[in-house]
């Protein structure tokens, strides 16, 4: 193992033990509720369009919102700051606690400020800094950083927190209940917000027309921090800026639905700052004078001031790069993490960089603080999706994994065996590409030599001193059961076999396509997809076409798989052509045609394919609707527990497999978890191989008792196969005559 790889497991290992089981449950229960909201909230799918819509425009305009801001804040009798730098935001908010004689200052929860490290900066110049939200303020005493980008301090037992805060404080009766806990930090804080001389909150919206910002949280602690001090200062990212309240409406429409599964958070303030609140003297024993509640803003001659600082710190140059410039309309609700099985598993101290965590913080971590950072924690994306469909504003998450990985592999230096297979491999990737990218990336080749030579090929895999190789130069793990190729490749049986169904019986024609592992390894379970449809009067083609390009996308081989797009295109069209369809076993490669192919092929060609093609049971279901009859199909075993692939769910396919199974007279039972943890190649490194099998335990757990499992994803399929024993079926096997 090479010691990179041996401390990253060691790492995992050590995250899998301590924090992973504590934030685990908490985001898997929000995840849970996230599902709940969206399914209460009709609008939810078209709420988030109007929301990308708002976002992508905003974005393209940034420069003159910024601008337009600027003068209605001034008007407003604030002051705009556009920060460069952490440096730079740092030393200006520095510098104002200077000029006021600031002592103490109060924080709400931004993930700005702990991207440029405010607090480091602020206790350097003597600012005595407290966090007030409950998380931020649990893990500033432990010293420790963000592990959620909305519950930071979710790797912490409640147990851990109270010995934190009696061992800080030592109060008079230890601390021991949340209520107990959350009762004194709200006093302690609340006595800190009345004394501070500078409150700093981010924004989480702020709207350049008017000047108004927009907080949403729990505690209402922002809002006190925003209106108490005398001094408001606002941190916040120059992305966060909308033109309009008008189009705020959207966002606080998904943003605590998306986050938490609530319908609205707690507090919503939205407010013109310098805000209308009078400077509170908690001394005066004399009524308060809220003066005109009807006036627009503050009295700008008034005592209270507020700067508005606005970060860029790489910012602008994301918005001038075509892959990135999609993190920008990211608005930090931290759904992609609690929809992600391996963020479930290790949490944001595992998959995170310097600041920010989950899938997004790819983008986030390469825009901001750099591609190292980035490629800290990017393998941990395996492009599983469940993220799109939980991300408000649709971002395409895996993709920004993929460019990221991409130009990693393209900065890397050259392996120590890199110029054995330089050259020599059947890729578009430059040198320097790692030896495990450049294997798995290149399954195809790898699946038609393994294939060629089988048997072979595969008691060499098994010999003991092979796999011990394979695992020192190629991070293959030893305890992972390597695929079994198959002398007798689909192609080759269908081309001795030929179709079973004449043209002039046929309902339709459609073309079986196979991907590598069905042609290669999985070969039964396209056999049983030809004979399902040919039950079906479906007259079937098995032409030979390349592999669709996912294996080396998943290793951020964006020219290989773009090329793969290209043959497959071509091999398929005249197919299409034909009005044939285009029927797909493994779903991981129907999720290339219908999402990926977007960005390696053509448009029209892209929309071609997609248009002409279907899952395997959704086909079958296609064909039953239409007239053809459950009876024509094997009877499957009474009882059936189901998992869908993780792509095939954000496809959407998983109904028609429950439909199919349940008109041929099954009863369906389906797991609840996002990902098997498999995840094509990921579940074989070495690296990630325990805490590919600690994902895949729940599954394990929802199906130990039952008797017939399916899946619908090679990886599914290998993954239920080394967690139950004995191999799993693709469903199609169940109902194939
Ligand atoms: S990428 Fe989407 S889901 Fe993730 S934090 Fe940002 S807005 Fe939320």
């Amino acid at each position: 193992m090479s010691s990179e790889r041996k401390q990253k497991a060691a790492h995992i290992r050590h995250l899998l033990e301590t924090e992973g089981p504590l934030i685990g449950p908490k985001v898997s229960s929000k995840n849970r509720d996230r599902y709940a909201a969206a399914e209460r909230f009709e609008a939810w799918d078209g709420t988030r369009d109007e929301a990308r819509a708002i976002k992508e425009a905003a974005i393209a305009d940034l420069p003159e919102l910024i601008e337009q801001l600027r003068e209605s804040v001034e008007a407003n009798g604030g002051t705009v700051y556009v920060a460069d730098d952490a440096a730079d935001a740092n030393r200006y908010v520095t510098e104002l606690c200077e000029e006021q004689g600031a002592e103490t200052l109060v924080k709400s929860k931004s993930m700005t400020t702990e991207e440029l490290e405010l607090n480091d900066a602020l206790e350097a110049a003597d600012v005595d800094t407290y966090e007030t939200d409950l998380g931020e303020f649990v893990i500033q005493l432990a010293d420790e950083s963000p592990s959620h980008i909305v519950g930071p301090a979710l790797h912490k037992s409640r147990e851990e927190i109270a010995d934190l805060l009696n061992a800080t404080f030592e109060p008079d009766e230890p601390l021991e209940t949340a209520e107990e806990m959350t009762r004194f930090a709200r006093d302690y804080l609340g006595e800190r917000i009345r004394e501070a001389d500078v409150g700093v909150t981010g924004a989480n919206f702020v709207f350049a027309e008017s000047g108004s910002m927009a907080l949403v949280t729990n505690e209402g602690n922002a809002r006190k921090c925003a209106v108490t001090p005398d001094t408001h200062v606002a941190v916040t990212g120059i992305e966060k800026i909308l033109p309009s309240v008008d189009e705020f409406g959207p966002f606080v429409d998904l943003i605590s639905k998306a986050a938490t599964g609530q319908d609205i958070s707690r507090y919503v303030s939205l407010f013109t700052p310098p805000t209308a609140s009078p400077t509170l003297d908690f001394e005066s024993d004399e009524p308060i004078d809220f003066g005109d509640p009807t006036a627009e803003t503050d009295d700008p001659d008034g005592d209270r001031a507020f700067h508005l600082v606005l970060v860029d710190n790489g910012r602008t140059e994301m918005r001038e790069d075509d892959q990135l410039r999609e993190t920008l309309y990211c608005i930090r609700c931290g759904a992609c993490s609690n929809s992600c099985a391996n963020f479930q598993a290790v949490g944001g101290h595992g998959f995170g960089g310097e600041t920010y965590s989950g899938g997004i913080a790819t983008g986030w971590e390469a825009g901001v603080h750099g591609m190292e950072s980035a490629g800290e924690f990017n393998d941990l994306c395996t492009g599983c999706s469940r993220c799109v469909d939980a991300c408000p504003v649709k971002i395409d998450i895996p993709w920004i994994n993929t460019v990221v990985r991409d130009r990693l592999n393209r900065d890397a230096d050259p392996d120590t065996f890199d110029h054995l297979v330089d050259g020599l491999s059947p890729d578009e990737e430059p040198s320097g590409l790692a030896l495990d990218k450049r294997l798995f990336g290149n399954f195809e080749r790898l699946a038609k030599l393994g294939s060629a030579t089988a048997p072979v090929s595969n008691w060499l895999a098994d010999a003991g001193p092979v796999r011990a190789g394979m695992e020192r130069f190629l991070g293959v793990d030893r305890r992972r059961d390597l695929p079994r190729f198959r002398r007798e490749t689909l192609v080759d049986w269908f081309d001795d076999r030929g179709p079973r169904v004449s043209s002039d019986d046929a309902d339709r024609e459609a073309v079986l396509y196979p991907d590598a592992y069905t042609n290669y390894v999985l070969v039964d379970r396209g056999k049983a997809a030809v004979r399902a449809l040919e039950a079906l009067d479906v007259r079937v083609h098995v032409p030979r076409v390349r592999s669709s390009g996912r294996a080396p996308l998943s290793q951020g081989m964006i020219s290989t798989a773009e090329d793969h797009a290209h043959h497959v295109y071509a091999g398929l069209a005249e197919h299409i052509d034909a009005r044939r369809d285009v029927v797909v076993v493994e779903p991981s490669a129907l999720a290339m045609f219908e999402r990926e192919y977007e960005r390696l092929l053509a448009p029209k060609s892209a929309e071609r394919l997609a248009d002409a093609s279907y899952e395997v049971m959704e086909y079958v279901y296609g064909m039953l609707e239409n007239g053809g009859s459950p009876d024509a199909l094997a009877t499957p075993p009474e009882a059936v527990a189901y998992h869908s692939h993780c792509q095939g769910r954000t496809l959407d396919l998983e109904p028609y497999t429950v439909a199919v199974l349940e008109a041929c007279g099954a009863t369906v039972r389906t797991s609840d978890v996002e990902c098997c943890g498999m995840a094509g190649s990921f579940g074989y490194k070495e690296a990630y191989y325990e805490l590919s099998m600690d994902v895949g335990e729940e599954l394990a757990d929802q199906f130990a008792d039952e008797p017939v499992v399916a899946a619908s994803g090679t990886s599914c399929q290998e993954q239920l196969d080394a967690l139950l024993g004995g191999e799993v079926p693709h469903a199609v096997e169940l109902i194939a005559p």
